[in-house]
């Protein structure tokens, strides 16, 4: 079964509660393998909106990569997410960094995600599951794009600390 990672952000809400929730939810279409560390993030993209909790999800599926994107984004429904402005407040976003080595760029679905090398938010977490996973695109491993962004920001989580 291909091995994928999975970004989970959410900026609504009780944020930890729904990271927990959606991690509860992906089973059994997706099993989770290891999960990252929570961190706190500033508001990227529109700036005048809460903070973020931001996760990542090492699993395996059994689901094509447009297969998963479809369920993942119907998780987002059921989990209550609205339609929203883009980069605007949401409940939940899950998102699909690598789906194996895949490179796939179609309207619907970028393999890997086409922003995770210039987002911290997305290369912390990454990096405390897999520092040395190469991006096929650019030959640079995680820990080596973690090194050219501004980490500025993005500190641990704890909940009810
Ligand atoms: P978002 O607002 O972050 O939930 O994503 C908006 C759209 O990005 C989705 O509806 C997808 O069609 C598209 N998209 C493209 N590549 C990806 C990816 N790797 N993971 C998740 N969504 C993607």
């Amino acid at each position: 079964m291909p091995t994928i990672y999975l970004a989970l952000g959410s900026n609504l809400g009780d944020r930890f509660a729904n990271l927990q929730a959606a991690m509860v939810a992906l089973p059994p279409a997706v099993l989770v393998l290891e999960q990252s560390p929570v961190y706190e993030t500033p508001p990227w993209g529109l700036m005048d909106q809460p903070a973020f909790l931001n996760m990542v999800l090492k699993g395996r599926t059994q689901l094509e990569p447009l297969l998963l994107l479809t369920y993942l984004k119907q998780l987002e429904t059921r989990l209550g997410r609205e339609p929203a402005a883009r980069w605007g407040p949401r409940l939940i976003d899950l998102d699909i960094l690598f789906y194996a080595d895949l490179v796939l760029a179609t309207p619907q679905l970028t393999l890997p995600h086409p922003r995770l090398s210039e987002r911290a938010f997305v290369l912390v977490p990454l990096a405390d599951l897999a520092p040395g996973l190469v991006h096929p695109l650019l030959g640079l491993s995680v820990r080596n794009l973690l090194a050219s962004v501004d980490t500025t920001g993005v500190k641990r989580y704890e909940p009810g600390a």
